[in-house]
């Protein structure tokens, strides 16, 4: 297997923005119960299997607010069975206020080379408003002690398009951030779910939504700024100083690549196969908790749908969609798929067909969907 991923699905409490697989305020017996399934699921896998990844990534959630005893626990076992000279990258997520001196120093004990810091803004007001327990004074500080404690390899998390949010905060946000010294920076627009609380607050007008035309030039100020620093962006979202690109997310971007996904609704993809844990709690920590690997769903995707999947993912890296990968997966050659919707874009200037990859411009990044619908 090329990744291993690990969800762990605990929070101190809910963001108001948030719609992934995490619950804010549980016992820490529940916690210890779901290390537990975790543990029981990595051994009942690796029984009849040696193969060890050459990434690992421990998301959520938010790794870092388990207790150490339960960390440390939780590292144990994924080196007692992942662990291997193999392996390049072993990120963990982690919020500033869950993370200490100790818990750093324990990450490192265990391997960790790459952290990756949900940082979100550097607004005391954004911050509340998102949900979020911490300060940017906390960050720095906890930044200070990741280098301290032997961390080279560190992403932040910032998010744009927040209510208030103008393009001279958002500025000074990225020199703030810039100048603590981060390897890699992640940067989402803010997206309004439905389920989210901030969706309700939308739903009854309290909140509205993001001007377009302002996210384009948050967009673009953060990429020339960034450029400027000395970042490449080689995803959509992700930008990196010269080898520190997260080798792991390229690993899901690429689709040709297998991964493992162990804990709560954690998706695999292994042998041409898709598959994902159950999203309830009673379905996966009980039937592990009694030996017994939990039900995956499996999904298999169409050839169409496998050729669009590597289209619209590949098309998000700068690499591009490599027309010798594409034509070695199907049998077919990528121009001929899809020459109706490759002329288009040629022609209106949102794609690029050179050194055997197919690419965005500048112009079909930022237009994003519009170009990815050509191809469905
Ligand atoms: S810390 Fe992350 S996973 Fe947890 S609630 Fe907030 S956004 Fe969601």
């Amino acid at each position: 297997m090329d990744g291993l991923y690990l969800h762990v699905p605990f929070c101190a409490q809910k963001c108001r923005y948030c719609d992934f697989l995490s619950f804010g305020h549980q016992s820490e017996e529940r916690m210890r119960q779901y290390v537990q399934a975790l543990e029981k699921e990595m051994l009942l896998l690796t029984q009849y299997s040696n193969d060890k990844p050459r990434t690992i990534f421990i998301g959520g959630g938010t790794p870092s607010f388990l207790p150490d005893f339960l960390l440390e626990k939780l590292l144990s076992a994924v080196r007692k069975y992942f662990v291997s000279p193999a392996l390049v990258e072993f990120t963990i997520e982690g919020n500033p206020e869950s993370l200490n001196e100790e818990k750093l120093q324990l990450l490192r004990a265990f391997g960790v080379n790459r952290l990756s810091i949900g940082v979100q803004s550097c607004s005391t007001e954004s911050l509340q408003l998102l949900g979020r327990r911490h300060t940017f004074a906390e960050v720095v500080n906890i930044f200070a002690a990741a280098r301290k404690a032997g961390f080279t390899n560190i992403n932040f998390d910032l998010m744009y398009g927040l209510p208030g949010q103008d393009l001279s905060s958002w500025q000074q946000c990225l020199r703030r951030v810039l100048a603590l010294g981060a390897t890699h920076l992640s940067l989402y627009q803010l997206n309004i779910e439905e389920r989210t609380l901030f969706g309700r607050w939308l739903r009854e007008g309290k909140l509205t939504e993001f001007d377009d035309e302002m996210a384009l030039a948050m967009y673009r100020l953060a990429k020339s700024m960034l450029t400027e620093a000395g970042f490449h962006q080689y995803e959509i979202s992700n930008y990196a100083q010269d080898n520190f690109e997260c080798e792991h997310n390229k690993i899901y971007w690429r689709t040709t690549m297998d991964y493992l996904g162990l804990g709560l609704g954690a998706h695999s993809f292994q042998d041409g196969r898709r598959s994902s844990n159950p999203v309830k709690w009673q379905d996966y920590v009980v039937p592990l908790l009694n030996n017994i690997l939990p039900k995956r769903e499996e999904e298999t995707l169409t050839v169409k749908e496998a050729m669009a999947e590597m289209i619209f993912m590949g098309l998000r890296m700068n690499q591009g969609v490599s027309l010798v990968e594409f034509e070695q997966r199907f049998d077919r050659k990528l121009v001929s798929v899809y020459e109706k919707a490759i002329t288009k874009c040629q022609k209106n200037d949102w794609l690029t067909l050179n050194e055997g990859y197919l690419r965005l411009t500048e112009k079909g990044r930022v237009l994003g969907n519009l170009v990815f619908v050509e191809f469905v």
